[in-house]
């Protein structure tokens, strides 16, 4: 699950993590309030409006933007909520139709008094499964696309492994902020920095903190300006305070609606649709679309407990996706049997009416037999097959026709 910038900071903060500060803000006068709290709060000469989207990439798309006075953030706070804000990380990147912004964030200018006088750093933490620890990966080149840094300038990305028992060593923190090239008090800043920014880490169960720009100020104040969080879904039962931070506005609708099903559902780009119970058995279910010259259209795992009740709403997310050519549906009955799968699949069928997409079902364990004289004798354009091949096969023949 990914935070917005404004979440992830006041996360940050609860950690003790230096942040520029900011407040949120839904339409022009809730910023305007916001932009004249922060000049009496911190004292902050111009303000810069930021639109809260899930994507990184804002400032080159125009999301991001420095107001001088009141007038400009009316103007800026104005243009940006409610733009469809496009970057290379949005749907379908800058071709895209880009994410439409629903709040800003009001923040200080972190770069005054003297914004030549500052210093923008690259810091990251994540966890490394080839090594089985987690990384902080830190650079002198902030503020720009990191990708881009590492591609041409891989001397300038540096990567400090964390020892699972040791934990983070006080020599560790003292090595980023040297590598950093800070000295006095910035090194001292920097140093403190890091070791709240790893305690957020591991506190909040995450698997991405990037912090891009990481900045030293003008006065050697090390701040977070920029934050991107990825927190791990499967610890979230861990946080229920960081799981009502969900905004499934930045989700995929039906990505979101499948979760409420207990369905696990991705979107893909192929026209194969497939069900399948079983992560295992999908991923190979995927795999054979592939081989005979499909593309799945999705992954979609309902489980190893799938009813009929969940096996109609796996059909009906499926069949809204216009690309759907064919339906593929896989299932191994082992706890739920195949004739239950059967008739729910036929329920389904019947109950949504025109279904005009062949459907393939392969249902394969207990009762295999009964819920296949089930399908071929539903009257039903349902296919059946008991192989995988066959299946496969049913889904290359229906491809073509
Ligand atoms: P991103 O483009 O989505 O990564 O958004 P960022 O939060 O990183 O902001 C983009 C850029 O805006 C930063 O790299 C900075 O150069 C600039 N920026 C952000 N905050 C400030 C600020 O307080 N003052 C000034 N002058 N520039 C800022
Ligand atoms: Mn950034």
């Amino acid at each position: 699950m990914n935070l917005h910038e404004y979440q992830g900071k006041e996360l940050l903060e609860s950690y003790g993590v230096a942040i520029q500060r900011g407040i949120v803000a839904h339409n022009v006068e809730e910023a305007v309030a916001a932009y004249e709290k922060l000049q009496a709060d911190t004292g902050t000469k111009f303000a810069v409006v930021k639109a809260q989207i899930h994507a990184g990439g804002r400032g080159k798309g125009g999301g991001v933007k420095l107001a001088k006075n009141m007038d400009e953030l009316k103007d800026f706070a104005g243009n940006i909520i409610g733009m469809m804000l496009k970057t290379p990380q949005t749907p379908g990147g800058v071709d895209g139709p880009g994410k439409l912004v629903r709040k800003v964030l009001i923040a200080e200018d972190s770069y005054a008094p003297d914004f030549d006088a500052c210093k923008e750093f690259y810091v990251s933490v994540l966890m490394d499964r080839a090594s089985k620890r987690n990384v902080i990966v830190y650079s002198t080149e902030g503020g720009m696309d990191i990708e881009k840094v590492a591609e041409e300038t891989p001397h300038l990305v540096h990567k400090e492994f964390i020892d699972p028992t040791l934990g983070l060593q006080a020599f560790q923190k003292r090595k980023i902020a040297f590598n950093l090239g800070l000295n006095g008090k910035a090194m001292k800043e920097m140093t403190k920095f890091i070791g709240s920014l790893y305690k957020a880490f591991l506190g909040s169960d995450a698997s991405m903190f990037e912090i891009n720009p990481c900045l030293r100020t003008g006065d050697d104040r090390i701040i977070a300006v920029d934050c991107k969080v990825a927190l791990d879904d499967n610890a979230l039962f861990r946080h229920p305070k960081l799981a009502e931070l969900r905004d499934t506005d930045e989700e995929d609708p039906t990505e979101v609606e499948a979760k409420s099903y207990g369905l696990n559902y991705v979107n893909l780009d192929g026209n194969v649709g497939c069900m399948v119970n079983g992560a295992g058995l999908a991923m190979a279910t995927m795999d054979i679309i592939k081989l005979s010259g499909g593309d799945p259209a999705n992954f979609l795992d309902v489980g190893g407990t799938a009813d009929a009740a969940r096996v109609e709403q796996a059909f009906r997310i499926i069949l809204r996706d216009p690309k759907v050519k064919a339906i593929l549906i896989n299932i191994f009955g082992g706890i739920v049997r195949c004739d239950r799968v059967a008739q729910g699949v036929v329920d389904a069928y019947k109950n949504m009416g025109n279904i005009n997409v062949p459907i393939i079902v392969r249902l394969q364990g207990t009762n295999a037999d009964i819920a296949k004289t089930i399908i071929d004798e539903s009257g039903l354009e349902v296919h059946s097959a008991i192989l995988l091949q066959e299946a496969a096969d049913l889904v290359k023949g229906v491809l073509q026709a």
